[in-house]
């Protein structure tokens, strides 16, 4: 290899620095930095990553010359220790730690007090005048060497680990019980009989030679890059394998040589509620590992201040603390330990926190001058922020439940937050209790639109099946509804009004609890509360002056805001969504799906009167009956806007949704009598009606190119709820969005009748609007041959949810059942329904991008599917050069925070500016773009 394999950091000189991550990991960075700034840290080298990544394009063999640079870093490191390798009178000892570019706790390998052999042990305890502390370093050492590099393990969850069972024998042949019993001569026997194992179990001698040692341990290290634990954590936390991980060889220093001696880990302030305090625990006379173990209950690092040996090496870690957190800008979370009353730093790296700790030490970190804002913005992780809005249970009844086993099934966590209530089974129960003021949680086996009222009437959904992207998902997320999504475990029948799993049988009405946050399902009732924010933003109930939360989330998101350039809108159908979307940040609808007001009150029965219209005429007049709902729903939308921009989608959904099936005969008789028809009429309808696969039927744009009227009802609602509202002063941007294009005939037979209906409305009422026509982009079709749309569409929508399902063809209701297993085989690495498949869908969208654009270079373009609340994805929207991204109301922070890193992240990628952005009734929106050419 052409470069430098290995970094010191020491006395004498230090190679690395702290922003060289990616070479040396966060470890190896982060302990050249303290080396550098003055910090006590005990003296070591770096094995770069590349040296990793290259172990692996060889097929697991090291560049020729690491042998013979490891044998130099040792002999400088002998040299600034003034220890050597081996000595019968002083050894040099050292500890082998992984350290990727972002850390992974725990699932990669360590090994400590490596160099010790027989001879070097009688020198250590030479050294330190106490044998057994050396024979009890030297047997953890071998067993940590023989587990880790040598490969002695438990062959079975059920078997006892090969070194337990020796060490169990001796102490029943000295007859100890325990380990602290055991004297050095005892521990000198257990080394023999650890080394009579490892020949037993590999056939090898344990190495004695120390530069062996460590070529092993270097080996192994890197090998742990590639076991399952780190592969697993990898997948999870996004953390790509190229990254390959660090090898830290650094001399070791003990905490267990007496009671001068301490060990600790501690953060520079409270990771959980993010106070400024000093927050941290120690042990007295113990080595690293015994802290994390929690074998020993550790004191809080406040004590150590009292202590009378300790006291002083307390008021240097307090020190260290400031210096810390001014050198690294953001809180710490650090390992120490004190040998001989001497303090030593081991490993520094920003602490993880909640999301309340995040925004109240942002907050105060940005105003203290520690923290830069960018890094304020970048450190943040906008999932996390939903931790934020959630109701919470009650803490204590939540432990007592989880005691008390209630837990009876755990499915996808798919609408944060906690919800307990009567459970139901029908939307109709839901209102009829909810109206009675009872909570109350819906459950189903999955949802359809049909559902949505008793949704809205619930405090939590609970499904049996469907995954994140399922209806019962994006209703909740969209209405900041509890959800558990998919439960599968859970069994629900209809008929006999009951919900069982595990041998519990809930009936209608008995409670239920569960945790949208975990997907967790308990029985019976637990107590929530509202979160502190929502009682801010949305219910109004509280100041934002008398809400210290609310002030730091609101410092935070002002931040983003300065730096994001995406524009951010909701896709919300309803005043109160509007409302608490802008609350949060949204400038705009993104999509209003229209069918869902269609189940609202009465208007069902004239949604199904069209839908089973024998004759044009009959449809009109049932369209007719529709019509004022639809518009007095668009006057509330457009009042709540406030002049911002309101995308509303034409009708999409297949017509059966909105009929009930044949497995529901009650809804049938219901519907015949509602009609004035006879059952068998409306059964025989939905039969015509049936398709083998809806989603890919008669649906989308289809149905208002086959039934036009349903197009032109739609629109003449939106433009005439337009105008009433503009004459009450408020400005208005409609948007009119077509569904499901893949052909620009398609569009165009569309905007035709959108165009003339706006003529219509404007003839009529004497007034003119602005408004413009649109499609969105949810089939390949689509994105192909984005150029000919995009002669006809004055923006473009990417739905990505059917754009996944259409171009992976994978149906996102059903998926469920294999995508699991995908993941673990690693044919996907996530879910595409939830995060954008960038090599495939994101690849499609690309293209819909720079071919739209070719077409109209001002094309303004967002996303309206699932995705737009994702932050990996609204990242690659970011980067594709989107306007902006939709989500749900109580996604849009995180997409804000989302947006403001991509920013960051990418700052060649903003959109252009020849692109208007979405304000209040932006200059020229209602003078540009007027009637629109024909
Ligand atoms: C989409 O397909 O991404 C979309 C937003 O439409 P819907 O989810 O309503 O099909
Ligand atoms: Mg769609």
């Amino acid at each position: 290899m052409a470069n430098k394999l290995i970094y010191f950091f020491g006395k004498s000189k230090t190679d690395g620095s702290g922003d060289m991550k990616s070479l040396l990991g966060g470890k190896g960075a982060n302990l050249a930095q303290m080396t550098k700034i003055g910090l006590p840290v005990p003296s070591g080298f770096t094995i770069t990553t590349e040296v990793c990544v290259n172990y692996y394009k060889n097929g697991r063999k090291y560049p020729a010359e690491l042998s013979s640079e490891l044998e130099k870093a040792v002999k400088w490191l002998e040299k600034e220790t003034g220890k050597k390798f081996g000595d019968v009178k002083n050894p040099l000892l050292v500890s082998v730690r992984s350290g990727a570019r972002d850390s992974m706790p725990g699932m990669m390998d360590t090994i400590l007090n490596l160099g010790l052999n027989d001879a070097a042990t009688e020198g250590l305890a030479a050294a330190t005048k106490n044998p057994r502390f050396a024979w009890d370093s030297y047997r953890r050492f071998i067993q940590m060497y023989g587990d880790v590099v040598m490969g002695i393990q438990k062959k079975n969850e059920n078997d006892h680990e090969p070194f337990e069972e020796v060490m169990d024998g001796l102490k029943r042949d000295v007859k100890v019980k325990e380990d602290t019993d055991l004297t050095a001569e005892h521990l000198q026997e257990l080394v023999k009989r650890y080394k009579k194992l490892i020949k037993e179990w590999t056939g090898k001698a344990f190495p004695n030679e120390p530069m062996k040692q460590l070529e092993g341990a270097v080996q192994a290290v890197f090998g742990s890059w590639m076991n399952e634990r780190a592969i697993l954590y990898r997948q999870k936390y996004r953390i790509p394998d190229e990254w390959g991980t660090a090898v830290n060889i650094q001399s070791m220093v003990f905490g267990n040589m007496g009671e001068d001696c301490a060990t600790g880990v501690a953060f520079t302030r409270d990771p959980a509620n993010g106070e400024n305090v000093f927050y941290g625990e120690y042990l007295v006379n113990a080595q690293g590992e015994d802290v994390v173990a929690g074998v020993r209950t550790p004191l809080k690092i406040s004590d150590m201040a009292k202590d009378k040996i300790l006291g002083p090496a307390y008021k240097e870690l307090v020190d260290v603390r400031k210096i810390l957190e001014r050198n690294f800008g953001d809180v710490q979370d650090f390992e120490f330990t004190i040998e001989n009353k001497t303090l030593y730093m081991l490993q520094t790296r920003n602490g993880k926190r909640t999301a309340l700790a995040y925004v109240k030490i942002a907050h105060d970190m940005v105003k203290e001058k520690l923290m830069t804002p960018e890094h304020a913005i970048k450190s943040g992780d906008p999932e996390a922020l939903n931790q934020l809005l959630q109701p919470i249970f009650d803490i204590k009844a939540y432990d007592k439940a989880k005691k008390d086993g209630r837990l009876m099934a755990v499915g996808l966590p798919a609408g944060p937050g906690a919800a307990s209530g009567a459970v139901v089974f029908t939307a109709g129960k839901a209102e009829e209790l909810a109206a009675k003021g009872q909570n109350v949680v819906l459950a189903r086996i999955e949802t359809s639109p049909e559902d949505l009222r008793g949704m809205i009437a619930a405090d939590g959904i609970l499904t049996a099946r469907g995954g994140v992207s399922s209806h019962a998902a994006l209703v909740a997320r969209q209405m900041g509804k509890v959800c558990v999504a998919g439960a599968g475990d859970i069994e629900i029948d209809y008929h006999k009004g009951v919900l069982k799993c595990k041998g519990v049988t809930l009936k209608e009405g008995d409670s239920i609890s569960i945790n949208g946050t975990t997907g967790e399902v308990f029985h019976g009732k637990i107590d929530t509360a509202d979160s502190e924010l929502k009682q801010v933003l949305v219910g109004k109930t509280l100041k934002p002056k008398d809400s210290k939360v609310f002030q730091y989330y609101d410092f935070i998101m002002k931040l983003a805001d300065k730096y994001r350039t995406l524009g951010l809108r909701t896709n919300a159908d309803q005043p109160d969504q509007v409302l608490n979307a802008v609350a949060f940040g949204a400038e705009g609808i993104g999509l209003c799906r229209t069918e869902h007001m269609f189940f609202e009150g009465d208007r069902i029965i004239a949604v199904r009167q069209m839908i089973l219209a024998k004759s044009e005429d009959a449809r009109k007049s049932a369209l007719a009956k529709l019509l004022p709902y639809q518009q007095k729903d668009f006057e509330g939308i457009f009042r709540a806007l406030d002049g911002l921009p309101a995308c509303v989608r034409l009708l999409d959904p297949p017509l059966h949704e909105f009929l009930p099936q044949s497995d529901n005969k009650k809804g049938q008789e219901e519907v015949a009598k509602q009609l004035g028809t006879t059952v068998a009429e409306v059964a025989k309808m939905v039969n015509e009606l049936h398709e083998f696969n809806p989603m890919l039927g008669f649906r989308g744009c289809r149905l208002g190119i086959i039934r036009p009227e349903i197009t032109e009802m739609q629109a003449r609602a939106i433009f005439q709820a337009a105008v009433t509202v503009l004459k009450e002063g408020t400005k208005v941007k409609p948007e009119v969005m077509v569904p499901l294009v893949g052909f620009k005939r398609e569009l165009d037979l569309q905007v035709e009748i959108v165009h003339r209906v706006a003529a219509e409305v404007m003839k009529a009422a004497g007034k003119k609007f602005a408004y413009s026509v649109g499609t969105m982009i949810e089939v390949p079709r689509g994105a192909i041959t984005a150029d000919e749309i995009a002669e006809s569409a004055e923006f473009f929508s990417f739905g990505t949810n059917d754009l996944t399902q259409t171009a992976l063809g994978m149906s996102r209701d059903d998926s469920g059942s294999f995508l699991p297993a995908y993941q673990g085989l690693d044919i996907i690495k996530a879910n595409p329904f939830a995060s954008i498949d960038r090599g495939g869908v994101g690849q499609l969208m690309k293209i819909g991008v720079e071919k739209g654009r070719s077409t109209r270079s001002d094309l303004k373009i967002g996303i309206c599917g699932e995705h737009g609340g994702d932050p990996n994805s609204v990242e690659f929207c970011h980067m594709i050069g989107l306007n902006y991204v939709s989500c749900s109301p109580f996604r849009v922070p995180i997409a804000r925070l989302a947006a403001a890193q991509a920013a960051l992240r990418h700052p060649a990628n903003a959109p252009s500016a020849k692109v208007v952005k979405d304000t209040k009734g932006a200059k020229g929106a209602t003078k540009s773009k007027t009637v629109s050419k024909r």
